[in-house]
């Protein structure tokens, strides 16, 4: 993943994302994609990543979901 580049998401209101924006953990690089969901927490695919459940973290290190930033591609 060293080809993306990322917005400042200081200011990102995460409602207003397209649902089908990726997000990459800030911490190790683990992207959440909507289209394939996420197994580890069984995730459906197609869920946006505003939709996911409080409680979700990153599957691979555990960080919060405001851990998580804007891929801008
Ligand atoms: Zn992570």
């Amino acid at each position: 993943m060293s080809n993306t580049f990322f917005a400042d998401n200081s200011a990102v209101d995460l409602t207003e994302l397209p649902v089908t924006r990726k997000m990459e953990c800030k911490i190790c690089w683990q992207v959440y994609d909507p289209a394939q969901g996420d197994e580890v927490w069984q995730i459906p695919p197609g869920t946006p990543f505003t939709q996911l459940p409080s409680h979700w973290s990153c599957p691979q290190c555990g960080a919060a979901k405001q851990d998580f930033l804007v891929i801008d591609d």
